[in-house]
């Protein structure tokens, strides 16, 4: 008995260390390698009412902790999106919200013009954590489809936002439509990497659908 309370109090620590320290970095991915068929099935049906376009694609076990599980082609949801292949459903579930209801909304509200394109800079790719001291030998999220990376935004006067060039751009409405999209990009991901987090995310922004709850 003494040890079994000895053991919930030290549950209880652990619990309590958890909610107050602040992450620096992602924290260990809790995904599990394969969504199950039901989360699949349902994420598969929210995107069908969302009226977005897809095609599921067939399980693939590329060994090494590479895969792609419960993965979609986006087809057309509703803006053209350039560099996004193979994502795990959740992930493109949570980026076709994002892009039509806040990044395109945001564009227009504060930009003053429609959004005519999201430049993505990939999805899967067979690769640990890049950038993070520490991190180097775990698998990234992109290595199971489940991230994906978004370089910049055209606009249909033309004008073309970039995370490079522009994540530090003095103009405010370029400032406000970044934030803006970031903020809507952490309630909808897990996880968020901008150029604040470190030097490999200076081109881009990294989305992934983890329940990792952190925000850079
Ligand atoms: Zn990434």
């Amino acid at each position: 008995m003494r040890r079994l309370t000895s053991i919930l109090l030290l549950t209880l620590a652990l619990t309590a260390c958890g909610r107050t320290d602040r992450p620096t970095t992602p924290r260990a991915r809790a995904e599990p390698l394969r969504p199950s068929t039901r989360e699949n099935a349902q994420c598969q049906a929210d995107l069908r009412r969302e009226g977005v376009d897809y095609r599921e694609l067939p399980p693939k076990d590329y060994g090494n902790g590479c895969g792609l599980y419960g993965a979609v082609q986006l087809t057309d949801i509703g803006v053209p999106v350039t560099g996004v292949t193979a994502m795990r459903c959740g992930a493109a579930r949570a980026f076709a919200g994002w892009v039509r209801n806040a990044v395109a909304p945001a564009a227009y509200q504060i930009l003053g013009s429609e959004l005519a394109r999201v430049e993505g800079m990939g999805t899967y790719a067979c690769r640990n954590i890049v950038g993070t001291r520490g991190m180097g030998d775990r698998r990234s999220g992109h290595a199971l489809a489940n991230a994906v990376d978004i370089g910049g935004f055209v606009l249909k006067d033309g004008r073309r936002i970039t995370i490079l060039r522009d994540w530090s751009s003095p103009d405010p409405a370029t400032q406000r439509f970044l934030q803006a999209i970031r903020t809507s990009a952490c309630r909808r991901f897990g996880t968020v990497l901008t150029p604040n987090y470190n030097a490999a995310h200076r081109n881009h922004l990294h989305l992934e659908d983890d329940r990792a709850r952190f925000c850079r």
